[in-house]
């Protein structure tokens, strides 16, 4: 065996180093022990919405590379050390020099927690139930084995506290599970979209299919010892607060009839998007042929050879329809709203062979790859979603919001450059980022340009026994998609919650539901909500971030609880009101929430009850420790049986 890294030929390293970044010279630099790789000439500038290149020309990529070049050369020549461990305190210029500028003190420990700088797991818990309160019983059941309720369930076993996940599928994933829809996928790159404890240097994709994802979210079940609590085929149906007693009766319905198991403590991770949203279409149901929506895929129907339409074209929509236009005879995809495209090259693409090398093998980039990530594709992109007052242009809301239009514009105006008549049916009249955005390599203009696929965009009047009546005329259908998204602001639905002094959850909410931090609700102790109200984001960011954050707040209560020896906590309706006035004026200052385009983030009432409008640092900050001022801390007065 010769030294380490001598199985590493100059052309390994050449074709590694072409796949140069930030993050990379970041990790090389800690390797080496040699700072002099953070060039200021080098700096990224994450300052550019949505640059793919971060700020750097092609000449400052061609230095960026050969820099690389020679660090790896060294690196391998040395024998391919590990980094020494540096204390997280010295890691600050290297963090600077990777976010392209100084970072403010108060965001630092959040940057050190993302790249592990804490120990391999900082986020874990860091108490046991045990050694808090050896004679007390703190049962909780988990709502959900989708990707909040297994990160719920990890963290519970790791501090030692009794519970059940209840899930009404036979299997866990959640949303991966349910939507199998050809072309499904993430769109935040996988080093981000992927548990902070639970990270791989081998992702087949940047953007994993479906496939790849439920395959991850299996296995960590399996790894982290989650499945034997699981309790699949059963779902919840009711749950009702016991004031006497403190505890929650959770009524379930089982394959053989209904059940109630008492616990102490409940948490919802039933996702924002579990239940499909079919639209109100007069004479949904007179269609004589298979009709289905996009999370219920019929894999029965064969489209081959078959009239297809599609109703929506949301991110779902987006990812399937080109894939069906090969397949289908003729397909009418019906637009009410076009969306902006997000170039996006590697979308569909193979992590190329030298940047998994790179993965890997140096020490640490992964980290600061994920790292750079989450700072730039997160809060980095927040600005531009902001509204400046005064600004006044129908199209963009801010001049960086403007610069991200210019750039998404040319995208859809090259794409469509030889078909003017889509490009006008495709070209959004408001802000990006008031909707989610399409990551796009360049799939859905060829799928709109096709012989065989038409583009409507007049108004659906009535579905048919054989198709789709638009106001323009009537096309039609062997077959019919809904990609007509989720009822997502049913938060909690349907599930019968009843509270103290007999409150119905969904009477108090009116339709407009509402949580603290998204996770407590006044009058209903000791129920946490995980992917709660206000907690999905829009420029970008990973759910998995924000549950793993609510999470750690759920066990930092029930610590509270422990220690302290109370029964409940119920968060106080004035700081609760507060929070959701703060979040409700933040949103008004979003593009999502000023501008009028019709979007999944809005309830009923007009309301923004799905997005989180601040950074993710203010999450972060927010739900690091429960604060005990924040609750009512209330004990019980009859201690339950058993
Ligand atoms: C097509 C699609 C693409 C997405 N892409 C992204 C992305 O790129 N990035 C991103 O951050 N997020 C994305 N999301 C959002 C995604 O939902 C979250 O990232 C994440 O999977 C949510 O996990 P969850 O566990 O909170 O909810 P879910 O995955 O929805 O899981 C909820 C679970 O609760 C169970 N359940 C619900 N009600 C009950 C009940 N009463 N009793 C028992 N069990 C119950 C369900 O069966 C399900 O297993 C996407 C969503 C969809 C639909």
């Amino acid at each position: 065996m010769g030294t380490p890294g001598s199985e590493f030929d100059d052309e390994v390293l050449r074709a590694a180093a072409e796949f140069t970044d930030a993050p990379l010279l970041a990790a090389l630099s800690l390797a080496l022990g040699d700072p002099s790789l953070l060039r200021d000439d080098l700096r990224p500038d994450l300052t550019i919405p949505i640059d793919p290149m971060a700020g750097w020309t092609p000449d400052m990529l061609a230095a960026a590379q050969q820099l690389a070049f020679d660090a790896l050369r060294r690196w391998r020549d040395a024998g391919c050390p590990s980094p020494p461990v540096v204390p997280v305190g010295q890691l600050r210029p290297v963090i600077e020099y990777t976010v392209g500028g100084p970072v403010p003190d108060d965001y630092l420990p959040l940057l050190y927690e993302e790249l592990g700088g804490e120990g391999d797991d900082p986020r874990a818990p860091r108490f046991r139930a045990g050694d808090l309160a050896p004679d007390r019983r703190m049962r909780v059941a988990v709502v959900g084995a989708g990707m909040s309720g297994l990160v719920a369930a990890h963290r519970l076993a790791q501090a030692g506290v009794e519970h059940v996940v209840i899930e009404k599928n036979d299997d866990v994933g959640g949303t991966w599970l349910e939507n199998s829809y050809p072309g499904c996928r993430v769109d935040v790159s996988n080093h981000f979209y992927s548990y902070s404890f639970a990270q791989k240097a081998d992702w087949p994709n940047y953007f994993s299919p479906r496939d790849v994802l439920l395959d991850y979210f299996r296995r960590c079940s399996e790894e982290f010892g989650i499945l034997p609590n699981i309790r699949f085929g059963t779902e919840v149906v009711a749950a009702t607060w016991d004031e006497e007693s403190a505890t929650w009766d959770v009524e379930l319905r089982t394959a053989s009839g209904s059940e109630h198991l008492k616990v102490e403590a409940v948490v919802f991770a039933v996702g924002q998007l579990n239940r499909p949203h079919l639209p109100e279409i007069e004479g949904i149901d007179s269609f004589a042929g298979p009709s289905f929506h996009s999370a219920r895929w019929d894999h029965d129907v064969d489209l081959a050879g078959k009239r297809v339409a599609v109703i929506g074209n949301g991110a779902s929509g987006a990812q399937f329809i080109p894939i069906v236009a090969e397949q289908a005879a003729a397909l009418a995809v019906f637009q009410r709203t076009p969306n902006w495209l997000l170039p996006a090259p590697d979308y569909q693409a193979p992590i190329p062979e030298g940047k998994l090398w790179l993965f890997r093998h140096v020490p640490s980039y992964n980290q600061w790859y994920r790292f750079w990530l989450f700072y730039r594709t997160a809060d980095a992109l927040l600005p531009a979603a902001e509204v400046m007052d005064g600004w006044d242009d129908p199209g963009s809301v801010s001049p960086a919001n403007a610069l991200a239009r210019a750039y998404m514009q040319a995208h859809l105006e090259e794409q469509f450059a030889d078909r003017p008549d889509l490009l006008e049916k495709v070209l959004p009249a408001y802000p990006p980022f008031a909707k989610r955005m399409v990551f796009d390599n360049g799939s859905w203009a060829g799928a709109l340009k096709r012989p065989n696929v038409e583009l409507v965009t007049d108004p659906i009047v009535r579905i048919t026994p054989t198709g789709v009546e638009t106001s323009a005329g009537h096309f039609d259908a062997d077959v019919i998609v809904y990609a007509t998204g989720f009822l997502a602001s049913h938060f909690l639905e349907p599930v019968r919650i009843t509270g103290r002094a007999g409150a119905d959850l969904h009477e108090t909410w009116k339709g407009d539901a509402r949580a603290y931090l998204g996770i407590t609700i006044p009058g209903f102790p000791n129920l946490f909500c995980l992917y709660g109200p206000n907690t999905n984001i829009v420029v970008n960011g990973s759910i998995i971030y924000f549950s793993e954050c609510a999470v750690r707040y759920m066990l930092g209560c029930l610590e509270l609880l422990l220690r302290d020896g109370y029964d409940a906590l119920d968060v106080r309706k004035s700081v609760h009101d507060a929070y959701n006035e703060d979040v409700d004026a933040a949103n008004r200052q979003r593009v999502w929430g000023a501008v009028d385009v019709h979007s999944w983030y809005k309830n009923a009432l007009g309301r923004v009850s799905q997005n989180w409008p601040f950074t993710l640092q203010e999450y972060w900050r927010r739900t690091v420790t429960p604060d005990p001022d924040e609750y009512e801390l209330l004990h019980a007065t009859r201690r339950p049986a058993g």
